[in-house]
């Protein structure tokens, strides 16, 4: 099991130190080649329409979606997220590059600008207590999940701000940027 943090722009140095934490040895991956190593990636917060530009100029996308939720396990934080979601709704959404491999419906910057930024205590059945803390950087809203999709993690009024689709999962927050791992231990289960 070789573990792949997606370093083309973003916050992959504090998955990398979660990772480094929990006992895994990552690699970075900016091309297919380094992505060819790896059993599971984490696409990090950032900006999803940055993200999205170097992945199509890395020749990534393609390669990405061969693999997916097969012999690749991934995770999206924030803006990886973002990139991971079947349906996008934002005005400037048009033309963005996204992967498109889970069945979600996700708008951009939902919560309003950097100034909305919040935190927030999250109820995750499967990390058990006590409640995971949640850090939102001008975070995405899942508005829809597929049939396929369960709920990993919620807001105090019910909100699901995790998801998972067989191997892949999605949290609209920051695990990284705190100092508890559980999220990232779960995600090495997938
Ligand atoms: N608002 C960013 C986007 O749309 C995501 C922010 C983040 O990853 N913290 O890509």
């Amino acid at each position: 099991m070789t573990i792949g943090v997606l370093a083309l722009q973003g916050d992959f140095r504090e998955h990398v130190e979660a990772l480094r934490r929990v006992g895994a040895a990552p690699i970075d991956v900016r091309l297919p080649r380094q992505l060819a190593l790896v059993s599971h990636l984490i696409i990090p917060g950032g900006e999803s329409t940055t993200i999205g530009r170097l992945l199509n100029l890395y020749g990534m996308i393609e390669p990405l979606r061969a693999r997916a939720g097969r012999d690749l396990a991934i995770w999206g934080t924030c803006a990886g997220a973002i990139l991971l979601a079947r349906e996008l709704r934002d005005a400037r959404a048009a033309g963005q590059h996204t992967l498109a491999l889970m069945d979600l419906t996700v708008r951009r910057n939902a919560f309003g600008s950097q100034l909305d930024s919040f935190e927030a205590p999250l109820n995750a059945p499967v990390l058990g207590e006590p409640p995971l803390p949640g850090i939102f950087i001008r975070a995405p809203r899942i508005e829809a999940i597929g049939p396929d999709v369960e709920a990993v993690a919620t807001l105090p009024d019910g909100e699901i701000v995790a998801a998972r689709q067989g191997r892949i999962l999605a949290t609209t927050f920051h695990p990284e940027l705190t100092s508890d791992d559980r999220m990232h231990r779960y995600f090495l289960t997938l």
